[in-house]
């Protein structure tokens, strides 16, 4: 069961780069800063819509990669995809803003796969913390956080889905944190959408 409430790991796991003293602000009016890491002008060939948790922004990006994409757009935002319906019930003008957040993402990048994350010990769900979710959490008593979390992001992918009209494949997947022998890690499962998933 991956619960919410499951302590996870502070500390990163070791592949971290060495960190150079930070950029004084002198050094930055004299010089800038020039990133190391190439850039590299290649068309996205999805969009990831994804929780901002950084504790999870790493596995995100493995993930998708394992998936087979090489140039992910992601957007992330506090709960990711499940907003689109998690709160839909007390604001409904928050799901229309993400739609045309997520058509904006799908113009800009003309990706034709949607690819929907969400992730254990969501502090969007984190009873207490957000009211609405508190709600929607009282109307399905008997249901534990994760379950309402895996509905939530099926009837989202299905709302995109829906609201792509077969224009782009949704595809969306529930993360869990395990246990390795090698210490903490990010599970990931595909969440069923049925005959909605290709719009
Ligand atoms: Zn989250």
């Amino acid at each position: 069961m991956g619960d919410a409430g499951t302590p996870g790991t502070t500390g990163p796991v070791g592949a971290e780069p060495k960190l150079q003293p930070p950029l004084t602000d002198d050094q930055l009016l004299k010089d800038g800063y020039v990133s190391q890491i190439p850039w590299v002008d290649k068309p996205a060939d999805c969009v990831v819509v994804c929780c901002s948790d950084h504790r999870f922004e790493k596995q995100n990006e493995d993930f998708v990669r394992a998936l087979g994409f090489t140039s992910p757009h992601f957007v992330q935002v506090p709960s990711g995809i499940a907003v689109f319906h998690g709160l839909v019930a007390a604001a409904g003008f928050l799901p229309k803003a993400m739609g045309l957040l997520l058509d904006k993402a799908q113009d800009v990048t003309t990706a034709k796969t949607i690819i929907g994350l969400g992730h254990s010990d969501c502090g969007s769900y984190k009873l207490g913390s957000v009211k609405i979710v508190a709600e929607v959490a009282r109307r399905l008593v008997g249901k534990d956080v994760r379950e309402i979390q895996i509905e939530h992001l099926e009837q989202a992918g299905r709302a995109i889905a829906l609201r792509l009209g077969g224009s782009a494949k949704v595809r969306v997947f529930y993360s869990d944190v395990v246990d390795t022998r090698d210490g903490s890690r990010v599970k990931y499962i595909p969440v069923d959408l049925g005959r909605h998933s290709r719009g």
